[in-house]
């Protein structure tokens, strides 16, 4: 069961690992675990100071030195992402693990009210940037000798329901391109699969929920397991399957 999954200290050893949105939050979280077991992060996010702080953090705690890639992904175009892919071939020349875990939330509000332009801003970071990035770093993680790609779910997938917006929509087209992406990658053998998180106690759940009581939430850090799980070699063969991290 990946949600008690128990990685050998080194299971990540010299696997050079992408994480969009590790500033904060999950991604943060997973981050960290990775490095913990012997993973080269890649550490991406917009706000660049606490990017840093997961930085210190990882080296604090004897990790392999993380790189930091900053990029707004409301804003980034072609030559960023160009960029970004020839810093991680420069530093690497590969890429083992690339986790879509960057996300906003979009309004919650019915789609007879919802705000065109955010609605275009929450598909934007949380559906086709997953497709953007997975395309240029292909060729990248053809170079590994098992890669894996993870797309991040949420229980609007399994459950739709009113007033989720734009939000639920692109949930649904980031877990359409996850199974479609197994498929096409069944050769070379580059597995896709996604987790959902569950309730975590993130600043995006605070959002979604202001009302709720903290203390019912899981914290971050607990539920890195099913991640660690689809990272390393043990989930190897493993694609197309959708997870849930609690
Ligand atoms: P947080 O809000 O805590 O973190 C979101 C992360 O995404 C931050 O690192 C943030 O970077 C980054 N990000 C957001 N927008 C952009 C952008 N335009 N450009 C670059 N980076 C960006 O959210 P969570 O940790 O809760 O969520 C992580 C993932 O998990 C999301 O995909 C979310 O949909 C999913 N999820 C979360 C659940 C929960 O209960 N928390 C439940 C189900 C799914 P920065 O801080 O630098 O802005």
């Amino acid at each position: 069961d990946p949600r008690t999954y128990k990685p050998a200290t080194d299971a990540l050893r010299d696997r050079v690992v992408l994480i969009t949105g590790a500033s904060d939050g999950i991604g943060r979280s997973v981050a960290r675990a990775a490095a913990a077991h012997g993973a080269q992060v890649v550490l991406h996010g917009r706000n660049v100071k606490r990017l840093e702080a997961v930085y210190d953090s990882i080296v604090a705690a004897n990790g392999p030195r993380p790189s930091i890639l900053p990029l707004d992904l409301e804003k980034a175009g072609p030559a960023e992402y160009d960029a970004l892919v020839a810093a991680m071939e420069k530093e690497f020349g590969r890429l083992d693990v690339l986790l879509h875990n960057a996300g906003m939330l979009g309004e919650r509000a019915p789609v007879e009210h919802y705000e065109v332009a955010k609605w275009m801003r929450t598909m934007h970071v949380n559906a086709n940037v997953p497709f953007v990035l997975t395309q240029k770093c292909l060729p990248l993680l053809r170079r590994s000798p098992d890669a894996s790609i993870v797309f991040t779910s949420s229980g609007v997938v399994p459950r739709p329901r009113a007033f989720w917006g734009a939000y639920l929509a692109s949930k649904w087209a980031s877990e359409g391109l996850m199974r479609m992406l197994a498929d096409e990658l069944e050769q070379p053998g580059i597995r896709v699969n996604s987790i959902n998180p569950g309730k975590v106690r993130t600043n995006m759940r605070l959002q979604a929920y202001p009302a709720e009581d903290r203390a019912t939430l899981a914290d971050p850090d607990a539920i890195v397991a099913a991640y660690l799980y689809l990272f390393g070699p043990d989930s190897r063969g493993i694609s197309g399957q959708s997870f849930d991290a609690q």
